[in-house]
C-alpha cells in the first residue's frame, strides 16, 4: 500500500495559501465559498486486461476545479499515491497557476491510481484509452484540456488524443497538450518549464542587483526541469556548483560541467557514478552556500527542520510544493526570497497554451517564436506580481495568489452566477 509522507488533506493544506490572499483581497464569504469548492469531481472505474489475460479494475479521477476564465487545464498523473483529495488540490493549484500567468484557462487535474513502472506498454495503452473514453462527454478543447504529469508522457497523450478523436469522429489535436511534435505538439514544450525557471531566476537576480555571470547555482533534481534549468544557467555564464538526483548530490565549488553531466545522465539514466565533484547527500546539497537554490525534484524538501540552515539568497521553485508552509515563514524572516512554484514552473503550462492555440489554428510556430512569447508571457506577469509585492510589502508567494485570485474573482463577477 502506497503511503504518503504526511497523512493530512492536501487540499486542506492548499486552501491555507488561498485564505491568506483572500484576507488581503477582503473577499466576502460567498465568493470564498465558491472558490474553495471544485466545480466538478469525476471518479471512473477503469477495467482493463493484463498481458496475462487477467482482468483488473483501477480508479481514475478528473477534477475540473474552475471554469471562470476558460476551459479547465491540467495534467494527468499515473502514480500509486493518486487520490481524489490530491487531484482536487492539484486542480485547485492549476486554477491559480493559469490565472497568475494570465492564460485563458481554468484549473483541472486528473489521475489514475496505478504504478506505471509495473505496467507494460500495452497495459498502459489500454488504461489510457479506457480512461479517455470514460471522460469523452466532459472533456474537449473548449471544456477541459489534459496534459502529461507524473508518470505520463507524450506517447500517453498521443493515445489519449487518438481515443478522443475516434469517439468524436474528427481529428482533435487540441484535446490534450504535451503531444509529440508530429501529432500537433509544440516546439519548445519539453524545455519550457526549465527555461521558465531560469528566466524567473535571472530576472530576480538582476532585480536584486546581482551579476548573473558570477552567481553560484544549486539544483536539486536533474530530470526534465532541473537539467534544462542548469543548461540555461550555464549558457548565461553562471556557475552551477551543485546538482543532484535520486542517486545523491554532486558538489563542485569550482563549477560543474553541465553539458557533460547531461550527457552522462543520458548515457547512464542517472548521475550514479558521476565523478565531477564531491559526493554529498541531497540534504547536504540543499544546505550549501549559493546565490540561487532550485528545488526541481519533489514536494516537501524545505521544511521546519532544515529551513534555518538554507544558505541561498534566492529560492526558485521548479518543483510543485517543495517548501512547506512553516518553512516559508522561516525563510521570510531570514530574508531569503522565494519565487513560488505557481509562477516559477508555469513555463510548461504557458507553452501548453501555445500548443492549444497552434492546434486550433492548424499553424505551427518556430521554436524561437515559442521561446520569445514564453519569456514575454512569464516575465510580464512575474513583474506584475513583484510590483504588487513591493507596493504592499508582501512575500512573492502571497502576491502571486493575490494577483491570481483577483483575476478569477473579476471573471466571476463579470459573468455572474447562472440561475
Ligand atoms: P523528472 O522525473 O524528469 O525528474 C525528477 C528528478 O528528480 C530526477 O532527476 C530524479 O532522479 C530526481 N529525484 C527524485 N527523487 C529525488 C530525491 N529524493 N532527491 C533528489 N532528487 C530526486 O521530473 P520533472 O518533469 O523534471 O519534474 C520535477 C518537478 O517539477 C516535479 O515536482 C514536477 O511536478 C514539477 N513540474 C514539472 C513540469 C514539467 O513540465 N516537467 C511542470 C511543472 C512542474
Amino acid at each position: 500500500m502506497y503511503k504518503r509522507a504526511h497523512e493530512v488533506s492536501v487540499f486542506g493544506e492548499a486552501i491555507a495559501y488561498f485564505n491568506e490572499a483572500a484576507e488581503i483581497l477582503d473577499l466576502d464569504a460567498g465568493t470564498r465559498a465558491i472558490l474553495t469548492h471544485p466545480s466538478r469531481q469525476i471518479v471512473v472505474a477503469i477495467p482493463f486486461q493484463r498481458d496475462s489475460g487477467e482482468l483488473e479494475v483501477y480508479t481514475g479521477y478528473r477534477v475540473q476545479y474552475n471554469f471562470m476564465r476558460g476551459p479547465a487545464k491540467g495534467g494527468i498523473r499515473f502514480h500509486p499515491g493518486v487520490t481524489l483529495d490530491e487531484v482536487t488540490a492539484l486542480a485547485f493549484w492549476m486554477t491559480w497557476k493559469c490565472a497568475v500567468v494570465d492564460l485563458p484557462f481554468g484549473g483541472g487535474k486528473g489521475g489514475v491510481t496505478c504504478d506505471p513502472t509495473t505496467l507494460s506498454a500495452g497495459e498502459l495503452e489500454r488504461i489510457t484509452r479506457r480512461y479517455a473514453a470514460e471522460l469523452v462527454e466532459v472533456i474537449g478543447p473548449d471544456k477541459d484540456v489534459p496534459a502529461p504529469d507524473l508518470g505520463t508522457n507524450p506517447q500517453i497523450m498521443a493515445w489519449f488524443m487518438d481515443t478522443y478523436s475516434m469517439h468524436v469522429r474528427q481529428n482533435t489535436p487540441g484535446i490534450v497538450t504535451g503531444k509529440p511534435v508530429e501529432l500537433g505538439g509544440s516546439r519548445g514544450r519539453i524545455e519550457a518549464t526549465g527555461r521558465g525557471v531560469a528566466l524567473c531566476a535571472i530576472d530576480q537576480l538582476r532585480e536584486m542587483g546581482r551579476d548573473v555571470a558570477s552567481s553560484r547555482i544549486i539544483i536539486q533534481g536533474f530530470g526534465n526541469v532541473g537539467s534544462v534549468t542548469a543548461k540555461m544557467f550555464a549558457e548565461h555564464g553562471a556557475r552551477v556548483i551543485g546538482i543532484s538526483d535520486v542517486s545523491g548530490g554532486y558538489y563542485n565549488p569550482a563549477g560543474i560541467d553541465v553539458a557533460r553531466a547531461i550527457r552522462y545522465c543520458e548515457e547512464h539514466r542517472s548521475l550514479e557514478g558521476y565523478r565531477d565533484g564531491e559526493r554529498i547527500s541531497n540534504q547536504q546539497l540543499l544546505e550549501q552556500p549559493c546565490d540561487v537554490l532550485v528545488p526541481a525534484a519533489l514536494e516537501d524538501q524545505i521544511t521546519l527542520e532544515n529551513a534555518g540552515r538554507i544558505k541561498a539568497a534566492l529560492i526558485v521553485e521548479g518543483a510543485n510544493g517543495p517548501t512547506r508552509p512553516e518553512a516559508d515563514r522561516i525563510l521570510e524572516d531570514r530574508g531569503i526570497i522565494v519565487v513560488p512554484d505557481i509562477i516559477a514552473n508555469a513555463g510548461g503550462v504557458i507553452v501548453s497554451y501555445f500548443e492549444w492555440c497552434q492546434d486550433r489554428a492548424g499553424f505551427f510556430w518556430k521554436e524561437s517564436e515559442v521561446n520569445e512569447r514564453l519569456a514575454d508571457q512569464l516575465l510580464g506577469n512575474f513583474r506584475q506580481v513583484r510590483e504588487l509585492a513591493r507596493r504592499r510589502g508582501l512575500p512573492l508567494r502571497t502576491a502571486a495568489y493575490v494577483v491570481a485570485i483577483d483575476r478569477v474573482v473579476r471573471a466571476l463577477r463579470m459573468r455572474g452566477i447562472y440561475a
